[in-house]
Parts: structure tokens; C-alpha cells; sequence
């Protein structure tokens, strides 16, 4: 029986042979197809002359925040993903093998700017799962720029209708900044009981007793 490839093995085939890590006899062993169907999927591909770090270098572009944001696939966590020496790697972490060192066997390359997707060595420093999680709880308490109450108080009077000029003004805010604000109170879920809004409200709870002591 004659075995076919779908589209999507076809995309993945391509990609592995445009790294120049893989024969045509090798992708067919893998798939488990013939030569000629490898070579038919391939045969627009030129083989690379181009280097590793030339390759990696075609696959990300800088945006406002010098991060480099990666345009290549990127798996479900949305890290970028890049193919090294025949293997599928995180791009992060061959950016970071690319531009600084080895990362030493334990240690995970984390993300200074918090953007999965940035490959950008400056962006990128070693550090143990520990630091990682470390780094989310201490972002999580960040103090918010105003009490959580006055927040609902900028929902409450966009819902009755004050323009969201006189609210800006009221509270010395930016009006993308308050839009911003108020979409994110806005978000829902498919469980009503976890819409953004009940958080506010949890919080503005939190910090009420905190300031009364209890
Ligand atoms: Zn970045």
C-alpha cells in the first residue's frame, strides 16, 4: 500500500529539510513514505547554503519593545519553536545558545521582558523553575497604579453614562488608559462566575480589610 502524507506533514517535512540536517532517505524512514513522495514534497525547496545562526536570524523581526519577536511556528505555549541539528527546540533557548553559551544541564533560560515569544539574547537570562515561579508572584502583587475600588467607581460611571472624557479627568488618568482598564473589567469567560469583574471585587474586599486591620 502506498502511503501518503498529509498537508501538515508536508509543511513539517519541508521545514526539516530546509534545515540541511536531513536526507531525502532519511525523511522518507521517518515518515515511512517512498523517496519519490519526500522528494516531491521538497522539490521546491532549494538546499541550504545558509548557516544556523543565518537561518535563526530570518525567523524573528524587533518590535517597539527591542523584543524579537519570532515568526516561525511556535508551539502551544507560544514559544517559538526552531529546528537545531535535526532536532525541534524552543527558539528562546537557541537564542540563547546562539548568542551567549550552552545552558548548563537544570538551568532554564527565562524571559526578562515577559514575552514567550521574544528571542532576543538581552531579553533572555539562565535561572532555576524556582526564580520562574518566583518572578510570577512578585509580578502578581505589583501594586496597582489606584485601589481597586476606584476602578468599579470608573465602570459604575461609564455604565450610567458619563463620558469617558469627564472619567479620565475625574481620576487624572490617561483615556487609553482607562479603556484599556475598563476592557479588561469587561472580559468574560465561559463561566459567568469567573468574569474579570469578580476579581476587581475581590480584590477592592482584599484591600479594604487590609486597611481596616483585619
Ligand atoms: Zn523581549
Amino acid at each position: 500500500m502506498k502511503k501518503k502524507v498529509t498537508e501538515e506533514q508536508k509543511l513539517e517535512i519541508r521545514e526539516l529539510y530546509a534545515t540541511g540536517d536531513w536526507s531525502q532517505r532519511q525523511l522518507a524512514k521517518k515518515y515511512g513514505v517512498s523517496e519519490g513522495t519526500i522528494n516531491r514534497c521538497v522539490k521546491e525547496v532549494e538546499k541550504p547554503i545558509v548557516t544556523t545562526p543565518e537561518r535563526f536570524d530570518q525567523k524573528w523581526c524587533e518590535d517597539e519593545n527591542s523584543c524579537w519577536e519570532w515568526q516561525g511556528t511556535k508551539d502551544r505555549y507560544g514559544y517559538g519553536r526552531f529546528y537545531l541539528n535535526g532536532k525541534k527546540e524552543k527558539a528562546h533557548r537557541v537564542a540563547y545558545q546562539l548568542h551567549k553559551e550552552d545552558i548548563p544541564v537544570g538551568q532554564m533560560v527565562r524571559h526578562t521582558c515577559d514575552n514567550r515569544a521574544c528571542v532576543n539574547p538581552e531579553h533572555l537570562e539562565l535561572g532555576t523553575a524556582e526564580q520562574n515561579t518566583q518572578d510570577k508572584v512578585e509580578r502578581y502583587r505589583q501594586p496597582w497604579p489606584f485601589p481597586a475600588v476606584c476602578y468599579l467607581e470608573m465602570k459604575f460611571f461609564d455604565e450610567i453614562g458619563v463620558s469617558l472624557d469627564q472619567i479620565a479627568q475625574h481620576f487624572q488618568i490617561r483615556k487609553e488608559t482607562l479603556e484599556n482598564r475598563l476592557d479588561d473589567m469587561n472580559k468574560t469567560t465561559d463561566d459567568p462566575t469567573k468574569d474579570k469583574i469578580f476579581y476587581y471585587q475581590k480584590r477592592a474586599i482584599h484591600e479594604l480589610k487590609q486597611s481596616s486591620g483585619n
